[in-house]
């Protein structure tokens, strides 16, 4: 029997995508035979994916495994400690080269850096790309060399890099490694939760390369141009809703930015766009934090709230996450992300606001139940915006300014078409009292069929003295952190 050419093994992890793939291309282009593998990690100090997150994961291994199948490749699915697993496949295949594209948490780091000194000490060619960013952290530096603290002139220089290159096509030709490998069923892997959770999310989700390419289509058809004036409106389809596609690397920041740039040249949309990619900057900016600041999910980024004096009321906990808080928009968000494990932005803001402020509780109690209930649940992007809200984060929102939950639903809920939508036992209640349904007559709220305190809570904290209460903790944490001007 012919011998079987040596196969190069391109290593899969959050970058489930071929078009963009510079691991891929890169291995395509060598000519070699290609073994694809995913590998669920065992020995990682990495933080396990929530649960929504996993929900995404099985779905989109299935997408890969497909599109792979489709150009001939089979998907070799692994489960154990990447050294190890990696060490049987070179062993098994006579493997001479591993590929990979960078991830960017200090354990990924710190295991990619051990694993390429490893195989490459035992004389394997062994390459990492950039995929997951459109510039490395450490390519991004302020005048005075040292990393951003601050969005806005990271933005301003992010903007005018003219050193963003296309994307690559998915790969032509791509040889397939022949021989038979021993790999698990996605199945094992045992990425979907036992109860039904979930089973609404695959109504507004399509996991995998050719949801994420259809998403940015049908979003730079149509809804890029309004995106300035809508993307605050949660009760509409005003934003892209690619997050949990670049989360898992369905799509890359590369082709989002070229294809944006691409679509709406010379056109009246071109301001809304870059408004649209500053957001994507906002990613990018959130992975700088990380990278220069690896315990950003745990950690204070601004030492001073360490004195912050946090509550831990757990019915409060308890309430906020299941949407029971009797503040209509928050209420609303946090079905919103039970149901779909997605939020809305101006949502997650207001609901992390409530968290912290209103309630109180540590913004590490919020991070960890997003962390759960995001599809988009992601290592950068989530304990950024955290402390972003918490106040506690870079170029942060000052922790005095408290959102008021009612207004906010107001301004941004008008005509109350998302809290109708996700706390149905308000639906029929006026506009007028929508917002503050407490303050609604008897009369207004019989008619609604509503009973406050039954069919739907009464305020868990009122607006005023809790919005008092955090002003009075934040001014005891400034005092704890400067007692020689407090004394
Ligand atoms: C408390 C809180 C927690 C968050 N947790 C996450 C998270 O775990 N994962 C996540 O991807 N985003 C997170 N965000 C940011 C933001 O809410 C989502 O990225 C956005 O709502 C996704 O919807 P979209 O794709 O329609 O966004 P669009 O408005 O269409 O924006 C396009 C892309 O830009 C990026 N982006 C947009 N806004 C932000 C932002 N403020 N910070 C970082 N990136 C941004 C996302 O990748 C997004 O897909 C969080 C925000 C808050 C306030």
């Amino acid at each position: 029997m012919a011998k079987v050419a040596a196969p190069i093994l391109v290593w899969f992890r959050r970058d489930l995508r071929l078009a963009d793939n510079p691991a891929l291309t890169f291995a395509a282009e060598t000519g070699r035979p290609i073994l694809p593998v995913y590998i669920h990690e065992t020995d990682t100090n990495q933080r396990p994916d929530g649960g929504a997150a996993k929900w995404w994961l099985h779905h989109s291994l299935h997408a890969l495994k497909e599109t792979l199948a489709s150009r001939g490749l089979a998907l070799c699915l692994r489960r154990g400690p990447a050294g190890e697993t990696l060490s049987d496949l070179i062993a098994e295949t006579g493997a001479e080269s591993i590929v990979w594209n960078r991830r960017y948490d200090a354990a990924g780091i710190e295991a990619d850096t051990a694993l390429k000194t490893r195989f490459s000490e035992a004389g394997l060619i062994v390459r990492s790309f950039k995929a997951h960013l459109l510039v490395e952290p450490w390519d991004m530096k302020t005048k005075s060399g040292g990393p951003f603290r601050v969005f806005t002139p990271f933005w301003r220089t992010l903007s005018v890099r003219d050193d963003i290159a296309d994307p690559y096509p998915a790969p032509d030709a791509l040889t397939p490694f022949d021989a038979s490998v021993d790999s698990l069923a996605i199945e094992d892997l045992d990425l979907t939760p036992a109860r039904d959770w979930a089973d609404a999310f695959s109504d507004v989700w399509t996991p995998g390369e050719a949801g994420a390419t259809e998403r940015l289509g049908a979003f730079l058809s149509s809804a890029v141009a309004g995106y300035s004036d809508r993307r605050d409106l949660p009760g509409q389809s005003g934003t892209s809703r690619l997050s949990p596609h670049l989360r898992f690397g369905e799509i890359s920041p590369r082709m989002i930015w070229h294809e944006t740039r691409a679509a709406t040249r010379s056109k009246a949309s071109a301001a809304s766009a870059q408004t649209f990619l500053s957001e994507i900057a906002w990613r990018e900016f959130s992975y700088h934090l990380l990278y220069y600041n690896p315990d950003l999910a745990t950690k204070n980024y601004a030492a001073t709230f360490d004195a912050f004096p946090w509550g831990d009321d757990a019915g409060h906990l308890k309430a906020w996450q299941r949407g029971q808080t009797g503040y209509p928009i928050v209420d609303a968000g946090m079905r919103e992300l039970w149901r779909f494990g997605w939020m809305h932005n101006r949502v997650r803001m207001i609901t992390a606001s409530f968290l912290t402020k209103h309630l109180l509780i540590d913004w590490r109690r919020g991070e960890d139940w997003f962390w759960d209930t995001l599809v988009d649940a992601d290592p950068a992007s989530n304990a950024a915006s955290w402390q972003w809200v918490a106040g506690s984060g870079a170029d942060a929102a000052p922790y005095f300014r408290i959102f008021n939950p009612i207004l906010q639903g107001e301004k941004f809920d008008p005509e109350g078409l998302y809290i109708r939508s996700h706390v149905p036992e308000l639906a029929r209640l006026d506009r007028k009292w929508l917002h503050k349904p407490w303050e609604a007559p008897a009369a207004v709220l019989d008619a609604a069929g509503i009973r406050l305190g039954e069919t739907y809570p009464r305020p868990i904290v009122d607006h005023r003295s809790a919005r008092q209460a955090a002003l009075d903790a934040y001014q005891s944490m400034k005092s704890a952190d400067s007692p020689a001007l407090s004394a």
